[in-house]
């Protein structure tokens, strides 16, 4: 059970408290004058009594005397004046009943008092009288002062309930302001609310107190809050420093590749939904890694930054452009209408990347090699689209770089064997897996043998017999294919050695040499080293060379190649009339063959074309005193046609495919035997 204070409030319990006080004031100065009057009354009913039955007494001592009932009676009957006395009874001396009166109201007897009085005679107790009077007056009396007093309790305690009540209300109503405002702040929390001051009281000291005590904890709380809101802006903009960091590359400022990933997955959703495509670009520099050791870090970095702003430049608001790592950007084409807009897209990013940069006052060029996945078309996840865009992006590299490819089916196995060369290339080196096999050059005119091309083959244990284009690009690729070459160069040395020495048979043998090689003079001590380690002659050596050596640093690479050339090695142009062709390279390079591409021969006897073009190259050929030999030869008309074009050494499937070293060997002795029994019988 509550406790009062708690059931009834202050005000109600002041009001009851006033107004009990009141009415126990009321009730004793009620009860004091009752009481006065009650006795008072008495006195008065005792002494009208008293008189009256004196003047009885008198009247009646005579009768007693006298022995006079009857008139004794008639006097003591005129007690009947007074209603007030009930009965009266007159005694003898003797103590008989003389004579008595009874009143009528007999019901009035319960409240009732008696007196006694003697009647002397002469000194002489002649008898006495009983008197027994009622208390009905008095009663009624007291009852008329009983109402008189409830009234005027009852006006009293309206009055003073009248007057009660303003006077609590102005004394406890500042007080309930202050406890309303508190309560308000204990809901709300809202310190800014203040409680009115009304009056200069205690209670408008306190409620000012109170107000002082608000002010000092808002103003607390204020400090507070905004210690915490400063606090928490700090914290806000770090995470936001954070996650921007999380989430961008520093350098460039582009989304990396954790938002990358999430954007992805993202564009993933959104084409399901709504059924359209999209497409991921995938951009690596072309040779960032040789920009970065030759002109230095700081150079490598303005370019990224520039390469950066043109692809953010070229791309679509919504599409996301992102370094995913060293020279690696990935780019996100949405909402895509046609397939054949990403071929649009990537073009613009070749044509734009493709002009010149101006960096550090230094106008530079460089080559991006682009690869594209279309999702749905080509992956059903965003990892399954970014591997495919990936391998688009390593064909586009091996295909020459500074281009584009979209991914095909047929490209998948291009990841498989650049596995296999990251991870069987050197043990398959020392396990002897590889092995060159030959091909004749031949001498049309005469059908001699005026030399052979070395051909690498990887005999893989898994995956069986391998020719150059399964893994040549993806050596190139990894860096690992001066390996190959310097392997190729001590088998070719191996093999001429051993035929000159064994068989009398001192034939050119011809090796070829990656353009990778040219950036620094390792592959001149190599080649040095393998004529050294095989005594043999360096004029029965041949290096085949494409244009592409000159591409990164033609300065660099052109000294390499008179390096060589000073080795007494023979030097070849392989390919020549395909890539740039820039007859230039046949006056600055130290070339003293040129091979023609394949693709003249393999069209020369249907088109006047590429007569036309062989022609052309036949006298250029013959005018720089270079040889020319014809690669590719696969049939005796193709043969002829290029003899008639003045083209007279050749090369190809016609003569002999390539082949192991000892079927070469065998071949040529059966020739040999062949043409010394044929020059007998002549
Ligand atoms: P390449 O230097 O132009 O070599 C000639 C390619 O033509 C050889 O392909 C040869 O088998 C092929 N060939 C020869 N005659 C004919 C013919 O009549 N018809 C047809 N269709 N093809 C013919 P292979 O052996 O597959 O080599 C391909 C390429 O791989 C070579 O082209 C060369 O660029 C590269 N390569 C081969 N061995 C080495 C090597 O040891 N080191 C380097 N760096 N590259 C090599
Ligand atoms: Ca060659
Ligand atoms: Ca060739």
């Amino acid at each position: 059970m509550r406790p009062l204070s708690d059931r009834y409030g202050l005000r109600l319990r002041l009001m009851i408290m006033s107004l009990v006080l009141v009415l126990l004031a009321t009730l004793a100065i009620g009860a004091a004058v009752t009481w006065n009057y009650s006795r008072l009354a008495k006195n008065d009913l005792l002494t009208r009594v008293g008189i009256e039955t004196e003047i009885i007494i008198q009247n009646v001592s005579v009768s007693i005397l006298f022995d006079d009932r009857a008139t004794a009676q008639e006097i003591i009957s005129t007690f009947s004046a007074d209603p007030s006395v009930l009965s009266a009874e007159l005694y003898n001396k003797e103590g008989e009943l003389f004579s008595q009166y009874q009143a009528d109201v007999e019901s009035l007897k319960t409240a009732s008092f008696e007196f006694k009085r003697e009647i002397i005679f002469q000194e002489e107790i002649i008898g006495y009288m009983l008197v027994e009077v009622s208390n009905q007056e008095i009663r009624q009396q007291n009852f008329a002062i009983l109402v008189f007093l409830v009234t005027v309790s009852l006006i009293v305690l309206v009055v003073a309930f009248s007057f009660s009540h303003p006077l609590i209300n102005s004394t406890i109503q500042p007080l309930l302001k202050l406890h309303d405002t508190s309560q308000r702040i204990a809901e709300t929390g809202d310190y800014s609310l203040r409680s009115p001051v009304t009056s200069s009281d205690e209670v408008g000291r306190l409620s000012l107190a109170f107000n002082q005590m608000l002010n000092q904890i808002e103003h607390r709380d204020d400090m507070l809050e905004k210690q915490v809101r400063q606090r928490t802006t700090e914290l806000e903009k770090l995470a936001e420093e954070f996650r921007y960091r999380a989430f961008h590359d520093n350098l460039t400022g582009l989304p990396n590749r954790a938002l990358m990933d999430e954007r992805f997955e993202h564009s993933v959703e959104h084409t399901l939904r709504c059924d359209n495509r999209f497409a991921c670009l995938l951009l690596d520099l072309d040779d960032f890694k040789t920009i970065n050791d030759t002109k230095g870090h700081e150079f490598g970095d303005d370019l990224l930054i520039e390469v950066a702003k043109r692809l953010k430049a070229t791309v679509r608001a919504e599409d996301l452009v992102c370094r995913i790592g060293g020279d690696e950007f990935l780019i996100l084409l949405n909402d895509l209408k046609s397939p054949d807009d990403v071929n649009t897209i990537a073009r613009k990013i070749l044509t734009r990347l493709g002009r010149e940069f101006v960096l550090k006052s230094e106008r530079f060029k460089t080559g991006v090699s682009i690869g594209g996945a279309l999702f749905p078309d080509h992956g059903t996840s965003a990892s399954e689209i970014k591997r495919h865009a990936d391998v688009a992006m390593y064909r586009a590299k091996a295909a020459g770089k500074n281009q584009f490819c979209i991914f095909t089916e047929g490209m998948q196995d291009d990841v498989k064997y650049r596995l296999l060369i990251k991870n069987d290339l050197k043990p398959a080196i020392a396990r002897g897996d590889f092995e060159i096999y030959v091909q004749p050059k031949i001498n049309a005119v005469d059908n001699q043998i005026v030399g052979c091309e070395a051909l690498v083959r990887w005999n893989h244990p898994q995956e069986g017999f391998l020719t150059p284009d399964k893994f040549i690009p993806f050596a190139e690729e990894a860096g690992l294919i001066s390996d190959i070459d310097y392997f190729v160069i001590r088998e070719s040395c191996r093999k001429q050695k051993e035929w000159t020495t064994l068989f009398n048979f001192p034939i050119p043998i011809a090796f070829n040499l990656s353009g990778r090689h040219f950036h620094d003079f390792k592959i001149v001590e190599v080649l040095q080293n393998a004529i050294d380690e095989f005594a043999i002659d360096p004029s029965l050596l041949e290096a085949e060379i494409t244009e592409a050596v000159l591409i990164e640093d033609p300065e660099k690479a052109q000294k390499i190649v008179h390096a060589v050339k000073a080795l007494g090695i023979c030097i070849s142009l392989d390919d020549f009339g395909t890539g740039y062709s820039s007859l230039n390279y046949l006056r600055t390079l130290p070339i003293d063959t040129v091979k023609l591409d394949r693709s003249f021969v393999s069209n020369i006897v249907e088109s006047v074309q590429d007569r036309r073009l062989t022609r052309g190259i036949v006298s250029l050929a013959q005018g720089l005193n270079l040889r020319l030999i014809a690669e590719g030869v696969e049939n005796e008309k193709q043969m002829n046609a290029l003899m008639e074009l003045g083209c007279f050494f050749m090369q190809g499937f016609y003569f002999l495919r390539p082949v192991k070293t000892s079927d070469f060997l065998q071949w040529h002795l059966k020739r040999y035997t062949k043409s010394i029994l044929s020059r007998q019988r002549a």
